[in-house]
């Protein structure tokens, strides 16, 4: 099969290091961040006291020296390093792509602890390979896997990961692209919002699940306490990683959420317009219920989108002024109208629940209209949960 029908999908896995392994996970760990440390310092200083202009070729010298130096030939892996040093240049270029279009990057900097949490394999197979069920990788011997999943496609690079005390590995894979889904003949408008996560233009919910706000509240908690506990302390750290821990988990279940409806999404309409919330967020502002949407909407409309395209779905994005505040039938705007106003009547006849009026009007925008005004007819189950997705199930989620 050649590349240009393959597409990049990533596998992630969590390993289960022994005590041994982990200590020299943490020492790979710890010398490629101080090798980037110094590529980075001797891009800075070689400009800055000799007007020198290092390139990538230097930074692979000093990757080689480097390791020659501290005598860890046997644990950091050659071609890691060059990724280490890859990974200041491609710092350096994002800087300057950013500094030529105007904006004001921050100048790359020097990694602590706390923020240098990976190292990468370029080339499977070349430092690390599968072995049996483990993942052999150089340096560090044949780490144990829970593989939750099956990996699929030619495996191309790994990067293993750090994050909130716990060690993952992470697989690019080339995969076949899917063929595109079948047409279905239906488009869809969603309405996203904070009483309902969507509203779709046939006139169903599926509610915020409930753990998004309960996750927010523990998490305040526990950013409170952080704040309270004094800096180098052991307890700091505690608190630090159970914050650390319960993020992660947050995120986790937001993400399976998201995915599921996502994945119904695609598979039965055709086309699917929403608001381009970057947009909308200047219009409406409104505190933690705001931070839940927003970080909520960027991954559901990114993820959306790659899904879309590789099912050969349309995902439209519309201007989201006033979709809320005029009639999706005559295009009357309401007057009296506020965040408060849950119902929608105008004098064209229309009465209608606020967040399905405003789905309408989105289907709309993106230049379609149904042709018959549908039955509603519920999103099928997300694959795995064996439940529907229906305007009375959501709220029990
Ligand atoms: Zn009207």
């Amino acid at each position: 099969m050649s590349e240009s029908s393959k597409s990049i999908q990533v596998f992630k896995y969590r390993l289960y290091p022994s005590h041994v392994q982990e200590q020299n996970l943490y020492r790979v760990l710890d010398y490629a961040r101080n090798l980037y440390n110094m590529a980075l310092a001797e891009r800075k200083y070689a400009y800055q006291l000799e007007g020198r202009k290092v390139t990538l070729a230097d930074t692979e010298q000093l990757a080689k020296r480097y390791r020659a130096t501290f005598c860890c030939e046997a644990i950091l892996f050659s071609q890691t390093a060059q990724s280490v040093v890859k990974q200041v240049d491609l710092a350096y270029q994002s800087f300057f792509r950013r500094v030529k279009a105007g904006q004001k990057p921050g100048y790359p900097r020097f990694k602590g602890r706390n923020r240098f949490n990976s190292f990468e394999f370029k080339q499977f197979g070349n430092g690390a390979q599968l072995d049996g069920k483990r993942l052999k990788l150089f340096g560090i011997g044949r780490v144990s896997v829970r593989w939750h999943r099956p990996i699929a496609g030619t495996i191309k690079t790994v990067r293993i990961l750090l994050q909130a005390g716990k060690w993952y590995a992470s697989f690019t894979c080339a995969v076949p692209t899917p063929k595109p889904l079948p047409e279905t003949g239906r488009v869809v408008g969603l309405d996203m919002g904070i009483s309902a996560l969507i509203t779709t233009s046939d006139g169903e919910k599926v509610d915020n699940p409930s753990f998004y706000r309960a996750g927010h509240k523990k998490l305040r908690l526990l950013q409170r306490k952080l704040a309270r506990a004094k800096r180098g302390s052991a307890n700091r750290s505690q608190v630090l990683l159970a914050v650390q821990r319960h993020q992660e988990r947050v995120a986790n279940q937001r993400r399976d959420y998201l995915n599921k409806l996502i994945y119904a999404l695609v598979q039965h309409f055709d086309g699917i317009a929403l608001e381009d919330l970057s947009i909308r967020n200047m219009v409406r502002n409104k505190h933690l219920s705001k931070s839940i949407l927003d970080s909520g909407w960027g991954y559901f409309a990114d993820h959306l989108c790659g899904q879309a395209e590789s099912a050969g779905r349309t995902v439209k994005f519309v201007d989201p002024r006033n979709t809320s505040k005029c009639c999706s039938n005559c295009g009357a705007v309401f007057q009296d109208f506020d965040l408060s106003t849950r119902w929608v009547t105008c004098a064209c006849g229309l009465s209608l629940d606020r967040d399905h009026n405003a789905a309408l009007n989105i289907l709309r925008r993106a230049g379609w209209v149904t042709p018959v005004r549908l039955k509603t007819a519920p999103l099928p189950a997300p694959k795995g949960t064996g439940k529907r997705i229906s305007a009375s199930e959501a709220t029990r989620l």
